[in-house]
């Protein structure tokens, strides 16, 4: 059983019943929705074609929604502007434009208000995720006066990088309100904050969710140089983590990417948050049907990194290849899991919580007596948070009554779910043994005198944060 998850973006290749039930099977783990893209209506077929896909599959997959954050970026253009080296241009809010005739045919717009504010004499501002770039010159009055650098065609709504400056501008912007809403209404698993600069950025969502009622997990994705800055705060705050390489490149330069995707995940695994390593994992397969060596080799370094889960962008979302691409990278992780990583070290495990040593000693029991699987019951997925973190080398299966806690889980290193319906509390101890043990051996294959290890709660059959047993069976 492969440990590592593979996200998969849904795009306009992606979105149909039959591509996502092929994607599913060839280990598709949780589908991701960019609400960068796409219209309303697109992103409801999109979830209600997963839905019946994972039914179809037998396989339960959850939706993580990325919101858009507060990315400035061109405002609407007649035509793409052609920025040719050494060309000066004026850059300013699109209100400004008309104050400035001199700059009628070199103006570029945006609809962020206090840009002028926030660049400084010297600056590299970046275009269209670093495609181009220009040098701030001068300040005349409220706009900036800028030399191309990088020269590009430059069209409507591409974002606009200012790496030297914190934006004041809000974590959730209006759309990302209205996508919030969207995600609690359709029931959708995760939401990615993009942008996320500190931690009140995090409370700030965590409060919203909290007014709707909703305990969606937040992903935090780390690509601004001061998510950097307060990493730790961030890690702590948030309930999974991105190292999202995409922006992070523009804003701190593609050289430092590695350097610091090595630090984040070391120090989500440290701190044991699942992290995410996303971006142009296999960029080339986008229009080729096979990535190049570099790009397998970057799928599993991010593995021997320590990452929980590999993502995939355009490769799945407009790519000509997304079937063979999923395909891919399941085949690079299954090798690069042949040669694991050290597991994290136990001073950095609360062992005075008694789920969390259960949880562990439950790892440990199931390695030393070469357990085929543990099964652990559970109700919110929490044991099953921990024990992942702890990366066991057995595989782990959620038995679980509720259908959120199975999709959950699809993004928890080396865990796998199982929705019972048939396990309640009215039932005696032997026949919940006994369905329980029918149910694993029938979906697992497993044999006579197989070892399973158990976990469980003292209490109700399902039920969050009690597990307190340990238990071994042999079939
Ligand atoms: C990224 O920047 O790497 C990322 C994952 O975010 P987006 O795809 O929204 O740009």
């Amino acid at each position: 059983m492969r440990k590592a998850k593979i996200i998969a973006t849904i795009g306009p290749v992606s979105c149909t019943l039959r591509a996502l039930v092929n994607l599913i099977e060839a280990g598709l783990d949780v589908a991701r929705i960019n609400m960068s893209h796409g219209s309303r209506q697109e992103h409801l077929e999109a979830i209600q074609n997963i839905r019946e896909a994972s039914k179809k599959t037998k396989k339960e997959v959850a939706i993580l929604i990325d919101l858009q954050g507060p990315k400035i970026r061109v405002d609407a253009l007649k035509k793409p502007l052609a920025l040719k080296q050494g060309d000066v241009w004026a850059l300013g809010a699109s209100s400004r434009a008309l104050k400035h005739p001199e700059f009628k045919h070199n103006f570029i717009p945006t609809a962020y208000k206090g840009i002028a504010d926030k660049i400084g004499k010297g600056d590299t501002i970046l275009f269209d995720d670093g495609r181009m770039a220009v040098k701030a010159l001068e300040k005349n009055q409220d706009i900036w006066k800028v030399e191309v650098i990088t020269p590009g065609s430059l069209g409507s709504s591409k974002g606009i990088n200012l790496p030297h400056s914190t934006p004041n501008i809000k974590a959730l912007t209006p759309k990302d309100h209205d996508d919030i809403l969207f995600a609690i209404e359709n029931d959708c698993d995760y939401l990615a904050l993009s942008f996320v600069q500190q931690k009140k950025d995090i409370l700030e969502l965590r409060d919203l969710l909290a007014k709707h009622h909703s305990t969606i997990p937040i992903v935090a994705k780390i690509e601004k140089s001061h998510a950097i800055d307060n990493l730790d705060d961030i890690i702590w705050a948030s309930d999974a983590v991105m190292v999202a390489r995409g922006d992070l490149g523009v804003e701190i330069g593609n050289h430092l990417v590695p350097l610091f995707q090595k630090k984040i995940i070391n120090r989500c695994n440290e701190l044991r948050k699942p992290v995410i390593t996303a971006t142009q994992m296999l960029d080339s397969m986008t229009y080729n049907p096979s990535p190049s060596r570099a790009e397998s080799s970057d799928v599993a370094n991010a593995i021997w990194d320590g990452t929980d889960a590999v993502m995939l962008s355009s490769e799945t979302a407009t790519g000509e290849y997304p079937l063979e691409t999923v395909k891919m990278m399941e085949a690079i992780i299954l090798e690069a899991e042949k040669e694991p990583k050290k597991r994290p070290l136990l001073r950095n495990i609360s062992l005075v919580n008694v789920g969390e040593s259960v949880m562990v000693a439950a790892s440990v029991v199931a390695e030393k007596i070469h357990a085929k699987k543990i099964l652990s019951l559970t109700e919110s997925g929490m044991s099953c948070y921990r024990i992942s973190l702890f990366r066991p080398q057995t595989p782990v299966v959620a038995i679980t009554n509720k259908i959120e806690t199975a999709r959950r889980v699809s993004l928890y290193w080396g865990v796998d779910a199982l929705l019972v319906h048939a396990l309640d509390d009215s039932l005696a101890p032997a026949d919940i043994r006994d369905t329980l043990l029918s149910l694993v051996c029938k979906k697992y294959s497993l044999k006579s005198k197989d070892r399973i290890v158990i976990t469980r709660g003292g209490g109700k059959l399902f039920a969050t944060g009690t597990s307190n047993s340990l238990k071994v069976e042999i079939i």
